[in-house]
């Protein structure tokens, strides 16, 4: 909701005596108003109250003018917003401050700290909590040299709290042999738009269903596309602020849509994908429209949503990679239950087997198969190198925790010689 001015009510009664139109005040009738202030019945000490206008009625929103001023020929200071992850592990909270000039690096700015209390983080008596800053971003809302921050979170004696899984990825990130291996990631963050009062897709029918699966998936349309402004605008949006999205689609469920960030070394990819969802739910929270991480929004024979993990290793990279992915499936076999547990809450209820999934309790992989745990695409058979993409990962994960994980399991993490012959014969894989 913008709150813009509006003439105060007896005036608008006069308009609308006058006016065939009904109301609210159209952008036209305003500016009317507003140029013409001689016009008759107009007096020009009219009184203008506040009034919360939806900006997408064609209502002249006055606030553009002061959110888009320019303070840069006044002040060297910026705006840092600094982001961090909340309580529950997946919603994201922001708040921010002035710094005094401009900066390059994290290294350059203050911790801060914040009230833990409110966000499930800290008992009241002790609620201290201490933002580090991790990543700097370019803040497409305030533009300029105004920056988003990534933070993570410690309490005041330096222990990471709980919820901060970025401090042990970017340990195992820091191990030289994962350096070494410069691991890239592909992340397919898929999310669901809903409808602010009714939290039903957006598209859809109040309390009916859209027409079943198949027309949606990457379509143009009135009838098959919901919510293409809010993906363009905050692709746009990912692109100025130097995250680096790969692209975009459409989804199988209407109202489902899809963006892909990376491939991205190591602690980068959790950071970019942390703040690209921090962007949505900005984006979102101006279209009037509803955020939904959830795994599986709507039971029954709609998609879940996903985040695919694409992942590889210098050596998978290279001549010789595929029998590396092998070993890597191999070992991500034996570990399947860590890595579900550690995939996003509410995740069986998108693992079924059906709707491009795998049974969530069992691991498998293939080649061009969508429905299989592990898919491996037909280009790294063919030349023999390339990635593998991991399909079992939650829309809601944490890009921080699954990253690591697959770095540590492929990397950094042996099985003995039996389990491996085991898996090896179970999978059908030489290694
Ligand atoms: P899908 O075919 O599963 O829908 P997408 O095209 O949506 O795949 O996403 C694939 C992602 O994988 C992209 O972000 C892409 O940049 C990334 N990617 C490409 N090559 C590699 C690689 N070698 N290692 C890791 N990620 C990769
Ligand atoms: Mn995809
Ligand atoms: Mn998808
Ligand atoms: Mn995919």
């Amino acid at each position: 909701m913008a709150q813009i001015l509006a003439p105060s009510m007896q005036w608008q009664m006069k308009i609308m005596k006058n006016s065939t139109i009904a109301s609210p005040l159209t952008a036209k009738m305003w500016n009317s108003l507003v140029l013409n202030p001689k016009r008759k019945g107009m007096a020009r000490s009219t009184k203008f109250r506040v009034y919360a206008v939806k900006s997408d009625n064609g209502t002249i929103n006055r606030m553009e003018d002061l959110l888009n001023l320019d303070v840069t020929p006044y002040t060297d200071k910026i705006i840092a917003e600094y982001i961090w992850i909340g309580g529950t592990g997946i919603d994201v909270r922001s708040k921010s401050r002035t710094i005094s000039k401009p900066v390059e690096h994290p290294s350059e700015l203050p911790k801060w700290n914040y009230d833990g209390s409110s966000t499930g983080q800290a008992p009241g008596e002790d609620s201290e909590v201490i933002l580090y800053p991790q990543a700097i971003f370019k803040d497409p809302f305030r533009g300029g040299k105004n920056i988003l921050v990534i933070c993570d979170a410690y309490t005041p004696a330096g222990e990471p709290i709980p919820t901060n899984k970025r401090h042990r990825a970017a340990q195992i990130f820091s191990n030289e042999k994962v350096i070494s291996e410069v691991p890239w990631f592909g992340i397919e963050q898929e999310y669901t738009l809903l409808q602010t009062n009714v939290k039903w897709p957006l598209g859809w029918p109040v309390g009916g269903y859209p027409g079943p699966q198949g027309p949606y998936y990457c379509a143009a349309g009135a009838d098959k596309s919901f919510g293409r402004d809010i993906s363009d605008a905050h692709y746009k949006a990912c692109l100025y602020a130097g995250i680096n999205i790969s692209g975009t689609n459409g989804e199988v469920m209407p109202g489902q849509w899809e963006y892909q960030v990376g491939p991205s070394v190591g602690i980068e990819a959790g950071d970019h994908v942390w703040c690209s969802r921090y962007l949505l739910e900005r984006i979102t929270e101006q279209a009037g429209v509803v955020l939904s991480l959830d795994p599986k929004p709507i039971e029954g024979d709609w998609n879940g949503a996903g985040c695919h993990t694409n992942f590889s290793t210098k050596s998978m990279r290279e001549e010789g990679g595929f029998d590396v992915i092998k070993k890597a499936i191999l070992n991500m076999s034996l570990r399947h239950q860590d890595h579900i547990s550690a995939y996003g809450e509410g995740n069986e209820r998108r693992l079924t087997g059906k709707h491009e999934t795998a049974d969530i309790n069992s691991f498998s992989w293939g080649v061009a198969n969508r429905g299989c745990s592990v898919r491996v695409g037909r280009d790294t058979e063919k030349e023999g190198k390339g990635y593998l993409e991991d399909r079992r990962p939650a829309s809601n994960m944490d890009p921080y925790v699954v990253t690591a994980l697959l770095a540590e399991t492929t990397l950094l993490w042996e099985p003995t010689l039996e389990a491996e012959a085991l898996a090896a014969q179970k999978l059908a894989l030489k290694v």
